[in-house]
């Protein structure tokens, strides 16, 4: 697959490492299972939207753009790591952060992510909970562009087919470490969102042939609308790329159980993989994304879906900055809104 055909502007620390936890696989008894440090990409902390933002940022450049947009909720990790790309090639960058908590700390709507995005230089604008955040950011992209700005503007998430070529990247590198370390992989499990990762990931996987599943853990809708949206944006993705109907929609599997109260909000079986992830391995889970893909592999463990002998790669796709905009969750008696 000649990914190099594709505008790119590198910048992410890869390969990111893969890593066997010796003391969560002992504590839960069951498969060995091993980190892919997707969270060290690099870029202001890391994560996962580096890797998209490489092929994005790229296309902003050659499309001459001086600023670029984006939108997520107000802890997104996307909108920080978009804010700091933008500032490394001296491009403008303007956020629109939709509420889809309601919540009101002021650590949650100052800092983390939202503290970051400022420190970047960029601007941001609030918008309540339910919109068509994509159409309306196109709208303000108007108000720019009548301003005689060039705007690029990135969709939620950075999940279209450009974006999700980051992660048939990924897919190509994992499976280069696995097989020069001898390592025969049995799941790979990640958090899924805008579906872009799971997208990128399912397209190269099955471009060559891996032969592995591969199960997102659903953070926001149920499993239905979830595979449906990752099904489409692997079909575009794969359409890229020369390979139209690679994925089949049964490669596209999503488990939509550990999504807790909704999107944002932080679920108990989330707190215990933060815990659990930071007692025994010393690495940090995010309450939004990572800590609900980390509770689903735990639960499925324990359940006895994912079964010893078995070897399991956790996609580890960042966040951990989102951790200071969300310290009042670890107050167990405080966990709604
Ligand atoms: C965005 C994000 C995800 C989800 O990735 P999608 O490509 O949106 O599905 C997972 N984890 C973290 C930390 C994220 O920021």
């Amino acid at each position: 697959m000649h990914l190099a055909r594709f505008p790119r502007h590198f910048l992410a620390h890869l390969p990111t490492p893969l890593e066997r936890l010796d003391r969560l696989t002992a504590e839960l008894g069951g498969p060995e299972i091993w980190i892919k440090r997707d969270d060290c990409t690099g870029l202001s902390t890391g994560g996962n939207k580096t890797r998209k933002l490489e092929f994005l940022m790229a296309e902003a450049e050659a499309a001459g753009a001086d600023m670029v947009m984006t939108q997520g909720a107000t802890q997104s990790n996307h909108a920080r790591q978009t804010a700091a790309f933008a500032a490394k090639l001296g491009m403008a960058c303007h956020i629109l952060l939709e509420d889809r908590t309601g919540y009101n700390h002021a650590s949650y709507n100052q800092n983390g992510n939202v503290l970051l995005d400022h420190l970047h230089g960029a601007t941001t604008e609030k918008r309540p909970a339910g919109g068509d955040m994509n159409a309306e950011m196109e709208k303000v992209a108007e108000r720019f562009r009548a301003e005689g700005r060039k705007v690029y503007t990135i969709p939620g998430g950075g999940s279209n087919p450009t974006g999700a070529l980051g992660y048939v990247n990924c897919a190509f590198e994992l499976l280069g470490q696995v097989n020069d370390r001898g390592l025969r992989v049995d799941h790979i499990v990640h958090a899924t969102g805008s579906a872009g990762t799971q997208a990128g990931l399912i397209t190269g996987l099955k471009a060559i042939n891996a032969g592995i599943p591969l199960l997102g853990v659903g953070v926001r809708a149920p499993k239905p609308k979830q595979e449906e949206n990752v099904f489409a944006l692997a079909l575009a993705t794969a359409e890229k790329l020369g390979c139209a109907g690679v994925v089949q929609r049964g490669d596209v599997v999503a488990n939509c159980d550990y999504v807790g109260d909704g999107y944002g909000i932080p679920s108990e079986s989330g707190l215990e993989a933060i815990r659990l992830f930071a007692g025994l391995e010393g690495i940090l889970l995010d309450p939004v994304y990572s800590a609900k893909g980390a509770a689903g592999l735990i639960d499925l463990i324990r359940k006895g879906h994912f079964k010893k002998g078995e070897r399991i790669v956790f996609l580890h796709t960042g966040g951990a900055a989102g951790l200071f905009g969300y310290d009042f969750a670890f107050d167990f008696g405080n966990l709604r809104r």
